[in-house]
């Protein structure tokens, strides 16, 4: 079971998920995997920033915010009076970490890629800490857990990778018994260590990966994942207000979704769960009692219930910008396009989406890559221009292998917005377009109301969360 830092972020949040746990216990011994408090990994990432360019007071007075937040849910949520203490000590403790780290990263002044992730690895330890008292206290018992013991990956700091073989031993040798004797685990997502002990992060959003692994190492019957919204829905409730909750998904789909932006899932999360064919459920901890998305290649709930609807699903990417190529030397001859990743590979730039003509090529890359390198280096051998603040939107769903008519309902849905690229995934169950980032509201919700509001759209749907 995975809380993400909204459904554990303050002090009735984390009653609301301890209650959930509590009633999985009932059925089976649940490992937890919990994020950082909403918020708080973006405020140890100011923190790390301010302290690398040596503004201590500010990295300071972040770290005093840090632990208020905490030390108010040990408050709330833990009346026994020794007890509160202790937790409370436990918080200072890693307080007292933390700004030892801000001082000597400040000392030194500079902010290394390895203490980056020891600054992000505070969140964790700190939600799951008070998590795991405020259950002994309303009488759950359980274990804390620190998952650095058993995840351990590559010294890709911030991006790290689990080495699999040896996870999954120190998950069957350490983790498993513990859960077998009928304890409730209550672990941290997002962090591991490197062989050598230095703590490594999986990358934002990465506490959905670090469930999905754990799940398939132990392996459990089912992978849970609660979040602040009624399950995978039709589109980000935050842009269609109306978006509607997918009862039943397929692992291709929704691996494709979050590959496509959609922040439900963390991209990483559907491989291990595949793999073991472990079904996921996306899971609405603000309304437990809502049925969420089950994600599994199952025929049997697949048929149950089947869609005749085109689209499933339809995510957006925002913050990407357009590199436009062109060359007439491309015309006619081979091993140009080579020339031009060999550039996106020398400059470390991965490339999102691609369309091409004879002699030019369009690229999606992220706004946040070294843009000024790449261009340098992309004039060498070709005109260049860019275009910045675009969006990608892309529809999913596996009856688009399947049927026509797709692209002429995209382009009614769209004939008020300026489309600048064109692409249909080579996985055949998506069709994406670049849109300006002006025009994402409107294109979207124009898309949703061609795609989810007619007949079709049937019983696999629930009405709108209504959960903001
Ligand atoms: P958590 O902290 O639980 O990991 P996230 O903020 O990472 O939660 O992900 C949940 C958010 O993802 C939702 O609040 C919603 O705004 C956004 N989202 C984007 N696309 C979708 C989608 N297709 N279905 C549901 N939520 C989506
Ligand atoms: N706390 C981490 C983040 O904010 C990981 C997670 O929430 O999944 O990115
Ligand atoms: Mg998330």
């Amino acid at each position: 079971m995975k809380f993400g830092g909204t459904s554990i972020g303050t002090a009735s949040a984390m009653k609301r998920a301890m209650q959930i746990v509590a009633g999985e216990k009932e059925k089976n011994v649940p490992l937890v995997v919990l994020s950082a408090c909403s918020g708080i990994t973006n405020r140890l990432i100011q923190i790390a920033e301010a302290a690398g360019e040596s503004r201590l007071d500010e990295a300071m007075a972040l770290s005093g915010e840090v632990r208020e937040h905490h030390r108010v849910l040990a408050d709330v949520l833990i009346n026994d009076e020794a007890r509160r203490k202790a937790v409370v000590e436990k918080v200072e403790m890693y307080i007292t970490e933390l700004d030892m780290l801000i001082k000597g990263v400040d000392i030194v002044g500079e902010l290394t890629a390895r203490s980056f992730d020891t600054f992000c690895s505070f969140g964790e330890l700190l939600s799951t800490t008070v998590f795991s008292e405020a259950m002994l206290e309303a009488g759950h018992e359980n274990v804390w857990f620190d998952i650095r013991k058993v995840m351990i990956t590559d010294d890709n700091f911030s991006i790290a990778r689990p080495l699999e073989d040896l996870c999954e031993k120190n998950v069957k040798n350490v983790l498993k018994p513990l859960l077998e004797c009928g304890k409730i685990v209550v672990t941290q997502g997002f962090i591991g260590s490197t062989r050598d002990g230095k703590t490594t992060t999986l990358g934002r959003g990465g506490s959905d990966f670090t469930a999905a692994l754990l799940g398939a190492w132990l392996p459990s019957d089912e992978i849970q994942i609660w979040t602040d919204v009624n399950g995978v829905m039709t589109c980000d409730p935050r842009i269609v207000p109306d978006a509607r909750s997918i009862r039943v998904m397929t692992f291709t789909e929704a691996a494709e979704l979050s590959y496509l932006g959609a922040k439900v899932l963390h991209p990483d999360t559907i491989a291990p769960a595949v793999k073991q064919n472990i079904p996921v459920y996306v899971l609405n901890s603000l309304h437990p009692e809502a049925k969420g998305t089950v994600i599994t290649n199952d025929p049997a709930i697949l048929e149950g219930m089947s869609y005749g609807g085109l689209v499933k699903s339809i995510a957006v990417k925002k913050g990407q910008c357009i590199i436009n190529f062109r060359s007439n030397r491309m015309l006619g001859r081979h091993g140009f396009m080579a020339d031009i990743f060999n550039v996106f590979a020398r400059v470390g730039v991965s490339v999102e989406m691609i369309s091409t003509s004879e002699v030019s090529v369009s690229l999606t890359v992220s706004e946040l890559a070294s843009l000024e390198e790449l261009l340098t280096e992309l004039k060498k051998i070709g005109e260049v221009e860019i275009e910045l603040d675009v969006a990608t939107i892309s529809v999913v769903g596996d009856n688009l292998r399947t049927s026509k008519g797709v692209a002429g309902r995209i382009f009614s849905a769209m004939k008020d917005v300026n489309i600048r690229m064109i692409s249909q995934g080579a996985s055949e169950i998506n069709v994406g377009f670049v849109v300006e980032g002006e025009d994402v509201p409107k294109a979207v919700q124009n898309l949703h109301h061609e795609f989810f509001s007619g007949s079709e759209s049937s019983g696999i749907f629930e009405e709108p969360a209504n959960t903001r």
